[in-house]
């Protein structure tokens, strides 16, 4: 069934204003609609607007007619009603980070009667959010996109009575053996017995001249979901070898004319999944390029080729595309664990419980740490960022649920 429109966008091809958005709205499963203005008599017409580069762009019209003209995203979900304010002074359970293990955790910890927070900087769903569709996770056998599944957590969640609050991220913390107090960006201060990092990685970008200027205008970081749709009959570049860039080239194979895949090794990653090697291989519109690379970006206000180099041969060639999806894998970001003592890996990823034991001198209790506990006692890490994830969506929601299980006893412990 058709759900209603929760508001409508307007903006011009290659904004990268209007795909900041999109990208909120579509990873939060929020039925939208986008209108591409392509003409100054379509600008006035629609908005009565000067052209179609007038600076008021983009602008949103919500249903009871408010029109917000160039709204940042938290403008955005302030209208939409879902930015608050921390509404207690203290927190059993603070949980940083809304992926799959982030909102693992915060249904099993709210559901077993501990208040619960849940801090998240940009869009509930994490990388998990950005994904098409995910065909293994178990009891969907026809897959299910990463905005349904992570909406569907929110609202369980919810229910359970966990405070959500989005457009906020953790950048400081200390710690004590009682509780941990976090500071996020806008300079509130979190206060919670104990704290769980589910941050996962940030996307790997390829360092190249013009990177930060197209972003949003032609570069996209992830799968880009929400802009599938829009590349009707473009040719499209895909960077990566792994599994998300397997998914997202079938994906956009479904819209777009073309998708090269460009990788550096000779074949898609020997971890990506058989069923999807299977499948890229197999779909007439996917090109992959082995042992290339992009080195060049080309364009003014929007990307519109790229040169991609043969890495044996040195040959040149350019595509033309307003389309470039970088799926380079990630690397975490956990600064704030160094600046208080928390174990890290040489990559940066949280190193937990068995794997802390020989090299941790600055763990004092007389108790091993437990299974998902890093080296301070009741901060605790799940998913990704954890150093030894699998990097999947179902172990990122197991990690989470057994995150849990260790607060409590942590709690309990005194
Ligand atoms: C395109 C794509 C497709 C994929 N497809 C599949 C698939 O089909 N099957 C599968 O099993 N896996 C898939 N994966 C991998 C899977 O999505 C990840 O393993 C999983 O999302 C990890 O979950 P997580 O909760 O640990 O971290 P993430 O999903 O990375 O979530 C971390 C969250 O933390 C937030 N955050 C970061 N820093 C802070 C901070 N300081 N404060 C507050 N919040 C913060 C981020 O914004 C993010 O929302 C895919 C990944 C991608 C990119």
């Amino acid at each position: 069934m058709d759900r209603v429109p929760a508001l409508r966008l307007y903006g011009k091809r290659g904004s990268p204003q209007a795909f900041a958005i999109r990208d909120f709205l579509h990873r939060s499963d929020v039925p939208f609609d986008w209108v591409e203005l392509g003409s100054d008599e379509q600008a006035r017409a629609e908005l009565g607007l000067d052209n179609v580069n007038d600076t008021r762009l983009p602008i949103c019209v919500f249903p009871d007619g408010t029109r917000m003209e160039r709204p940042t995203v938290r403008q955005v979900t302030e209208k939409l009603g879902w930015f608050h304010h921390p509404s207690r002074s203290e927190y059993d359970v603070a949980i940083y980070g809304a992926g799959p293990a982030g909102l693992s955790a915060s249904v099993y910890a709210s559901s077993e009667g501990l208040r619960t927070v849940l801090v998240e900087r940009f869009a509930v769903g994490g990388q998990a959010g950005s994904s098409p569709n995910i065909e293994n996770y178990l009891g969907f056998p026809d897959g299910i996109s990463g905005a349904q599944l992570a909406e569907r957590a929110r609202e369980q969640a919810a229910k359970f009575g966990v405070e959500v609050l989005i457009d906020r991220a953790g950048v400081r913390g200390e710690f004590s053996t009682c509780k941990g107090v976090v500071e996020l960006n806008d300079g509130t201060t979190l206060v919670s017995r104990v704290s769980v990092c589910a941050t996962g990685v940030e996307y790997r970008r390829l360092e190249l001249p013009g990177e930060d200027k197209f972003l949003g205008a032609g570069v996209y970081y992830g799968a880009g979901a929400s802009e599938a749709q829009l590349c009707g009959n473009e040719h499209v570049v895909m960077v990566g070898a792994g599994n998300s860039s397997a998914q997202a080239s079938l994906h956009l194979s479904r819209y777009a004319r073309k998708v090269t895949i460009v990788m550096r090794g000779k074949r898609l990653n020997d971890n990506v999944s058989e069923y999807l090697v299977d499948r890229v291989t197999h779909t007439p519109n996917i090109e992959i390029l082995p042992k290339s690379q992009v080195v060049a970006l080309h364009g003014d206000e929007m990307l519109h080729a790229v040169t991609i180099r043969n890495c044996e041969t040195g040959d040149e060639r350019m595509i033309e595309t307003s389309f470039l999806f970088l799926c380079l894998g990630g690397r975490p970001n956990t600064q704030w664990a160094q600046e208080v003592g928390i174990v890290r890996d040489e990559q940066g990823y949280l190193v937990t419980g068995p794997d802390l034991a020989p090299t941790t001198e600055s763990w004092k209790l007389n108790r091993e740490p437990y299974y998902l506990e890093t080296s301070m006692p009741g901060v605790f890490a799940a998913g990704d960022v954890r150093h030894g994830s699998i990097k999947r969506v179902a172990s990122a929601v197991g990690e989470g649920a057994m995150t849990i299980a260790f607060v409590h006893r942590y709690l309990a412990s005194g």
